[in-house]
């Protein structure tokens, strides 16, 4: 019997639950799929849906440059990637907005209840973001715990938005869990050394998520707040 090794496990404890937002706090990915798989179409590219729930959480221009590639066989110019870029964003802007995900208020408000800190890593560029979360989710975040586009210098897959969280938050990989929902936002979250759920809110197969190294696969955010007091047993 190790008992060093089992005390480490007794104290460390869980201090934070670190949020994506975009498919986990509000259901704003049909709205970017469709804006996305239109702009593309109106410059000559074609992007399915699917593909756009395939490439959550990477940045508008390695995006678009993706695309690029495959029908061009070249990057797109800046001018380009300006121009697709603002034809998605007037498209995404033209929708209703998106609505808070079924699940997530009862979540945030079990994990305030707790004393968890509760930390936002998005890869959204959107200056409102502060705003959007607090007329949604009041009081449940600061701006002190939200790691946004403008914060770092590689997006997801890279494990810098989720090591920033840690950073901003204070705490280690080990006192943290990551609630995601796209495969690249898994990546990053792994690859900082977080223990991952992912919940499935899109059309992607469970294994999808389960490749990207998630530790846990869910069905959505109203079974991780239902079946929450088991997950933090579990990992307290
Ligand atoms: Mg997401």
């Amino acid at each position: 019997m190790n008992f060093e090794l089992n005390n480490f496990e007794l104290t460390a404890r869980l201090k934070a639950v670190l949020f994506d937002m975009d498919g986990v706090l509000f259901d704003s990915m049909p709205n970017h799929a469709y804006a996305w798989s239109h702009a593309m179409t109106d410059f000559g590219l074609r992007m399915e849906p699917e593909e756009v729930y395939m490439n959550e959480g990477r940045t508008g221009n390695g995006t678009i440059n993706l695309l690029a590639q495959r029908f061009w066989g070249r990057d797109a110019t800046d001018g380009e990637v300006q121009q697709i870029y603002e034809t998605k964003s007037r498209i995404f802007n033209s929708l209703p907005e998106p609505q808070p995900m079924a699940g997530a208020m009862d979540l945030l408000k079990k994990v305030r209840t707790q004393g968890l800190m509760r930390v936002i890593v998005t890869g959204s560029a959107t200056h409102a973001l502060l705003d959007r979360l607090n007329a949604a989710f009041p009081d449940l975040f600061t701006p002190e715990l939200m790691v946004t586009a403008f914060d770092v210098h590689q997006g997801k897959p890279n494990p810098e938005p989720y090591l920033m969280g840690l950073k901003k938050a204070n705490i280690s990989a080990s006192e943290a869990i990551v609630v995601e929902n796209a495969p690249l936002g898994v990546q990053a979250a792994r690859a900082a050394g977080i223990f991952t759920i992912a919940v499935n809110t899109g059309p992607l197969k469970d294994e999808v998520l389960k490749e990207a190294g998630a530790d846990l696969v869910l069905p959505s955010m109203q079974y991780l707040a239902d079946n929450w007091e088991q997950v933090y047993n579990n990992h307290k």
